[in-house]
């Protein structure tokens, strides 16, 4: 809701301005998979399916020093109310490129020469942040498939409504009505160890200090997120899978 002067003055579902949306995260969902997850945020919804290590083919494509990670993004056509058509398009390919990014610099593949490891991400339902919960359920999944990581990684998106600083845009705020300055989306994932950046973008337009200040609340909000994470994978040692 924007108030006077475009300042963004309550959010629509009640949350304070740092809040994330009530998360849940469960491993081990696909059967047939070396590695599965699925990671929600309210309305959002990701599914990862993890499949590897195997040998690469085309073989020219193979590295004889480590094995390689690819990923695979897509919505499902009903994911949002306006049909979504099949197959890949230049949003998909730019979020799986960037989510493959995100990963690549935690999964240690150097035990692995010549293989894939391929990771397909799937958004039955898409309420924004999918690509942050795409990598959040990813991270597990491929935690889960055994694939040697030296930290967990958790993702999250942040910005600016109007002058406001928000936590967790759902896909109402992510949208460009807002009065007087628009919408900021700045999705971010941070390693869990080193807390290093490991995927930044940024849509809008943000001034320096109010970016610092975004970045501070990924970080906060990455610490809660990778709770949800390591539960999950807790979850599953205590079902002996
Ligand atoms: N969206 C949509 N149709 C599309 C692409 C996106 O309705 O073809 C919606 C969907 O809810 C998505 C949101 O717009 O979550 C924000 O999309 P964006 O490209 O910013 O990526 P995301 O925030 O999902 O990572």
């Amino acid at each position: 809701m924007a108030g006077d002067k475009g300042i963004y003055t309550k959010r629509d579902d009640g949350r304070k301005f740092d809040e994330i949306r009530e998360m849940s995260a469960e491993v081990g969902i696909v059967d047939s998979a070396d590695g599965s997850a699925s990671f929600n945020t309210g309305h959002t919804k990701a599914i990862a399916v993890v499949r590897g290590p195997r040998t690469l083919h085309p073989q020219h494509m193979q590295n004889p020093r480590k094995g390689i990670l690819r990923v695979s993004y897509g919505m499902m056509p009903f994911s949002v109310t306006d049909r979504i058509r099949p197959g890949p398009n230049r949003r998909s390919e730019e979020i799986s490129k960037v989510t493959e990014w995100a990963l690549n610099s935690v999964v240690d593949l150097s035990e692995y020469p010549n293989t894939v490891v391929d990771v397909f991400i799937q958004i039955p339902q898409a309420d924004a942040g999918t690509r942050v919960a795409g990598i959040n359920a990813a991270a597990i999944a491929l935690a889960h498939a055994g694939i040697p990581m030296k930290e967990m990684v958790s993702a999250i998106g942040v910005g600016k409504i109007d002058k406001t600083l928000v936590v967790d845009l759902d896909k109402y705020e992510d949208s460009d009505f807002h009065d007087a300055e628009g919408s900021t989306d700045i999705p971010v994932a941070i390693t869990s160890r080193t807390k290093n950046i490991s995927l930044l973008q940024l849509d809008g337009k943000i001034s320096v200090p109010e970016f610092k200040e975004c970045v501070k609340n990924a970080k906060v909000a990455c610490e809660e997120i990778l709770k949800v994470q390591m539960q999950a994978l807790k979850n599953i040692d205590g079902g002996n899978n």
